[in-house]
């Protein structure tokens, strides 16, 4: 039996490093060896990473097949995998592509999937998962199945921390046979990304319905430009049509994990923290002191955002 992380691609995708950190953490508890499978080419793209990270062994499954995203040819490789590798617990980095394979592997291994999981620990012998449910709102905690618990991790409140002695890990060629395997889905257009996106961002403003309206999100545009940064909004300022649904920041929206998230005339809503509670410092302006956005602030500005920015925004500017 093993603790093995999965993921796709020859580029580490963000989070990635947290997923590693919680499974050598599990599989240290457990007493189970850690692995690493990864459907892509390149080895020695993730070898330096996995020593570091304390992984005994990498997998690699290549195949032409497999060479883009395409969940139907991945979940066959991995369930085909599975069946020569016995795991105990099968770790995901959740991203919108892991969503999609998480749930049909857990189906054709007939084990058990959790969603949304922020921590992992070994107890009586089992392993428990807690998970946020309803959108934030409530933290379940599993005890899983002793084998093929697959388990999403949803990275953004966790830490990445090296193993205190690396590992030498040999990459093992996987063969396997997607010979059979055809997409069911076909991406016939994708979306097009312009510019920097929201969540690599290091600085976000994002602006709430306390704004009082849409011709005041200029304070919002300007106060990120003189810190450098990037601005969004909460929902309610897409429903309102006053931004685009890319500048979205929640659980429907963009999850960022900024250095500094400064959130004006935002309540706190936990849909809305769930897009960007990772922040490391988040700075609140609210003219409501009991608001529940100043139990996650780090610094909180009791008063109008309307007449709090434009002193932000000198501030930064330098004067
Ligand atoms: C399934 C589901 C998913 C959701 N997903 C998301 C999501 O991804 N992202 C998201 O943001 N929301 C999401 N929501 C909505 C969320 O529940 C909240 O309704 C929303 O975040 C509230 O937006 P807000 O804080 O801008 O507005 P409000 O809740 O109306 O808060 C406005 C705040 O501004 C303050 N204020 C008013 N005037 C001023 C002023 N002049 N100066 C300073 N402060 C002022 C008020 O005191 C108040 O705290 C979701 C909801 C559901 C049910």
């Amino acid at each position: 039996m093993s603790v093995v992380v999965c993921s796709w691609g020859n580029t580490v995708e963000r989070g990635t490093e947290e997923v590693l950190t919680a499974a050598r953490a599990y599989s240290v508890a457990a007493g189970l060896p850690l692995r690493w499978v990864v459907a892509g080419t390149d080895c020695e793209a993730v070898r330096g990473l996995a020593a570091r990270y304390g992984v005994a062994a990498v997998d690699l499954i290549s195949h032409p097949k497999l060479a883009g995203y395409g969940p139907d040819a991945l979940t066959e490789a991995l369930a085909r995998y599975f069946a020569q590798v016995q795991a105990a617990a099968v770790l995901l980095n959740q991203t919108a592509e892991s969503r999609l394979v998480a749930p049909r592997l857990a189906t054709r291994l007939g084990g058990a999937v959790v969603t949304n999981v922020f921590a992992l620990r070994h107890e009586g012998g089992a392993l428990h998962v807690s998970a946020t449910a309803y959108g934030g709102d409530t933290h379940a905690t599993y005890r899983m199945p002793a084998k093929n618990s697959i388990v999403c991790v949803a990275t953004t409140t966790l830490a990445a921390e090296h193993a205190a002695a690396p590992t030498e890990p040999q990459c093992n060629p996987v063969d396997v046979d997607l010979g059979a395997v055809e997409e069911r889905f076909k991406v016939t257009a994708a979306p097009k990304a312009e510019g920097p996106r929201l969540e690599d961002a290091e600085i976000i403003v994002g602006g709430g319905r306390g704004l009082g309206k849409a011709d005041n999100l200029g304070l919002i545009r300007d106060l990120a430009a003189a810190l450098g940064g990037m601005w969004g909004g909460s929902r309610l300022l897409v429903d309102d049509g006053w931004i685009d649904a890319s500048r979205q920041i929640g659980l429907t929206g963009k999850i960022t994990r900024p250095r500094l998230y400064v959130a004006a005339g935002i309540s706190g809503a936990s849909q809305h923290m769930a897009g960007c509670s990772a922040a490391k410092t988040i700075v609140a302006i609210n003219k409501d002191r009991d608001a529940a956005i100043f139990r996650y602030a780090r610094f909180g500005i009791v008063g109008d955002c309307l007449e709090v920015i434009p002193e932000l925004i000198k501030a930064a500017r330098g004067g």
